[in-house]
């Protein structure tokens, strides 16, 4: 393993932790993380944005049997497609790290909150922002909304980059073999990364053939 990961502490109050869950290759070293500080957590997983439900289910499913791993609850929240493409209506041709994907971000923590909200969770967060293709402050910034409306709820914006974060969340994958997404999630992620990998005489993505290996290379190129 590449570094000790450092003891963590839920900021605030303590209590436990509702992690909002992209994907397992994310949220790995995440989860393993709270394991092993001792840190009382749920995932849960709400990511209408991905297109087509077969990779949808992929995804949610990898995660799934990761949780069931380490013995840690998992709520499987809704794949609510009609309203994330009503609120998507003109951004379709948004570059990633775009308006499109605040909208997502938004979507997808508020959500969130509701149920950290609903469920007496003190402190919320999430594995998007461990990717080095997400901006984190957008990532941040819209959790901060998310979790706005509710005085007893706080956001976690710990960069999980850091201290060996991002290489342990490949080593984890790696071991664990996890399914290994091609593009972010949503259908106009799957159309421009088709665009660019046409454009230099790639293959269109194959959904559900590329899982992690000794010999895989990058992140994910999710969520
Ligand atoms: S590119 Fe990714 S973050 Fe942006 S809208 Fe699509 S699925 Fe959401």
């Amino acid at each position: 393993m590449s570094g000790e990961r450092k003891r963590l502490s839920l900021p605030g109050e303590g209590g436990k932790l509702l992690l909002h869950s992209c994907c397992a290759p994310c949220s790995g070293e995440l989860m393993e993380a709270f394991v092993e500080s001792q840190i009382d957590y749920t995932v849960f997983f709400y990511n209408p944005n991905i297109h087509p439900v077969k990779e949808y289910e992929l995804r949610k499913e990898e995660n799934i049997r990761f949780a069931q791993k380490h013995g840690v609850p998992f709520v499987d929240a809704d794949y609510d497609t009609d309203n994330w493409f009503a609120r998507a209506r003109g951004m379709e041709n948004e570059p990633e790290r775009g308006i499109r994907c605040t909208m997502c971000f938004d979507m997808r923590f508020e959500r969130s909150a509701l149920y950290a909200h609903e469920h007496g969770f003190p402190v919320m967060t999430t594995s998007l922002g461990i990717s080095r293709w997400k901006n984190m402050q957008q990532i941040n910034d819209a959790g901060r909304r998310a979790v706005a409306p509710y005085p007893r709820l706080s956001y976690w914006d710990y960069n999980w980059r850091k201290d060996g974060g991002s290489q342990r969340m490949i080593e984890i994958s790696k071991r664990e073999q996890f399914y290994q997404q091609e593009y972010c999630g949503c259908v106009y992620s799957l159309r421009d990364t088709n665009r660019h990998r046409k454009a230099q005489g790639r293959e269109r993505i194959k959904l559900g053939v590329m899982f992690y290996g000794e010999d895989s290379g990058g992140e994910p190129e999710a969520k």
